[in-house]
């Protein structure tokens, strides 16, 4: 029973495209992908303003995920969108604590929590993102820093099952650095310590750890092949044709079973 977790690949597309070249890829890559729908999720997440385009073109098997989901309700919150509004249209899934927000937006692992908070309290599953600095990890702190992002949601999560952790080291985000297969893999089998010995044994066997940073066609096919990684958020290749080979490498992971 090594590997009986359901493989989850995100294409996280970012603020990129037009309404014309977000339709194009939709028919072009996504919907050509071939994968078995019953061991490989497959998720993407446009802007919003992109989301029924893309939801209504996109084949059945693949879900449309918000980029961001707002720590407050409705109500006079210029600019945001609620988990609320995420369902009430129709969504599942949403993205919580990309390393972008966390950066260029200051999103603090607080706001991450009340995030996560409010996607199970809408019943959204929820993809988040946690990730170590290169300095944090030349210093030897990366395990701290992904304790403490973990630790900011813990409180938040009553249902681990609409969770999906998204370990994307920031200095391997849009730099064309992919992680070793072995650093993502020692990294991966942390988070899952973590959810051992803070949740349960049960929650680290099931929970779905991706992983993200420059994965691209050549780099997917032996990371897939680790124990601990459970599938990609994919940022700039999922703009690419490449995504569908991406995809279908999903399929060529052993054990790979609903
Ligand atoms: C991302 O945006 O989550 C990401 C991993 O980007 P990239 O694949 O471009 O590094």
């Amino acid at each position: 029973m090594q590997h009986e977790r359901k493989m989850i690949i995100g294409g996280n597309w970012k603020c990129n495209g037009t309404l014309q070249s977000v339709k194009d890829l939709v028919n072009n890559v996504l919907n050509q992908a071939e994968y078995d729908s019953n061991k490989v999720e497959v998720i993407v997440a446009p802007i919003s303003i992109h989301l029924s385009t893309v939801k209504a073109l996109a084949n059945d098997n693949i879900k449309v995920m918000a980029q961001n989901v707002s720590a407050t309700g409705n109500g006079a919150y210029t600019g945001e969108v609620s988990a609320e509004q995420a369902v009430d249209f129709g969504l599942e899934w949403v993205l919580i604590g990309h390393s972008e927000r966390r950066n260029v937006y200051g999103e603090t692992d607080a706001q991450v929590g009340t995030k996560v908070a409010r996607a199970q309290a809408n019943g959204l599953n929820a993809i988040v993102c946690i990730g170590e600095h290169l300095e944090q990890r030349e210093s030897g702190e990366t395990n701290n820093v992904l304790k403490t992002q973990l630790d900011a949601i813990k409180g938040s999560v009553q249902d681990w099952s609409k969770i999906v952790i998204a370990y994307e080291p920031v200095w391997a985000i849009g730099t064309g650095k992919t992680a070793t297969p072995a650093i993502a893999d020692e990294t991966h089998a942390y988070v899952r310590s973590w959810l051992s010995e803070n949740v349960s044994a049960e929650v680290a066997q099931a929970t779905r750890i991706q992983y993200g940073g420059s994965v691209n066609a050549k780099t997917a096919p032996e990371l897939i092949q680790q124990q601990n990684i459970d599938g990609f958020l994919v940022g700039g290749a999922s703009l690419k044709p490449e995504f569908k080979d991406i995809i279908s490498t999903m399929n060529t992971y052993p054990e790979a079973s609903a």
